[in-house]
């Protein structure tokens, strides 16, 4: 058991290295497969040992070994928070769920493509469909597998909330003349619609504007942002669709419960 999870813990460690480098890859233009890791300041390449996820950083004390300017706090916290999703996932699902394949495609979803969504949304405002499109792609592939299994009856209600979801951000990103929302959010609500039942779905939406609506607050009381200026709200969603799948159904009876 100590033996699995420390392999889980290098192989998290491992993706969150891949997204930091897929999420760069794609914004600078570079291919994912060609050219080792170089230095986003001074374009130095990067040895092995100046690429080893958080121990490196670390190591290095936050600055290139080259160049000394400081590497973002964006590279150790994205590889942390991916080996947490990653040895989270197989914690939480496999004793429920005991086919590999539902733990494999969670894998996939939850520790690389929501990450690197979560962090180039963050960035750059901007949900690519290179995340986005394989996200919706896992949620159909589950949603099949689940009427398969179940029969279709099972994912009437779950396609029907998925649409109504959808329909709602198109309707908000239509109206708003896409100044709210970015059409990846759109994207985004399909994905959250197909892969959370409705419970999880409204813990999820409930989470996003919570959380959203603190950190709006808290941003304008810093006065280090106006309140005209704006902040991507794809993080929050995925925040939300995370609480949704790991907590939502428990979140969701508690709450019939108590009110
Ligand atoms: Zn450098």
């Amino acid at each position: 058991m100590i033996l699995d999870l420390l392999l889980l813990f290098l192989l998290g460690l491992s993706f969150g290295s891949f997204v930091n480098a897929w999420v760069w890859r794609l914004k600078t233009g570079r291919s994912i497969s060609t050219g080792r890791s170089m230095c986003p300041s001074c374009k130095h390449q990067l040895a092995w040992y100046d690429n080893i996820p958080v121990i490196s950083f670390v190591f290095l004390q936050a600055k290139c070994r080259y160049c000394k300017k400081p590497i973002s706090w964006q590279y150790p916290l994205v590889e942390l928070a991916t080996t947490l999703l990653f040895v989270g996932i197989y914690l939480h699902f496999s004793p429920i769920s005991i086919q590999t394949w539902t733990v494999l495609a969670l894998w996939c979803l939850a520790s690389v493509f929501l990450v690197a969504a979560f962090v180039y949304d963050y960035k750059w405002m901007l949900l690519p469909d290179r995340f986005m499109l394989p996200v919706i792609a896992i949620g159909i592939v589950l949603v099949t597998m689940s009427g398969v299994q179940n029969g279709w009856q099972s994912v009437v209600p779950q396609l029907i909330a998925a649409t109504v979801f959808t329909s709602i951000y198109l309707a908000m990103w239509f109206f708003s003349g896409g100044r709210f929302l970015g059409d990846g959010d759109i994207r985004l609500a399909l994905a959250m619609g197909l892969l959370l039942a409705v419970p999880q779905l409204l813990v999820a939406v409930f989470v996003a504007y919570v959380v959203g609506a603190g950190v709006g607050v808290y941003l304008v009381a810093q006065k280090g942002r106006k309140r005209t200026d704006q902040l991507a709200f794809g993080p929050f969603l995925i925040i939300g669709l995370y609480f949704g799948l790991f907590w939502g159904e428990q979140i969701a009876h508690w709450y019939l419960r108590y009110f």
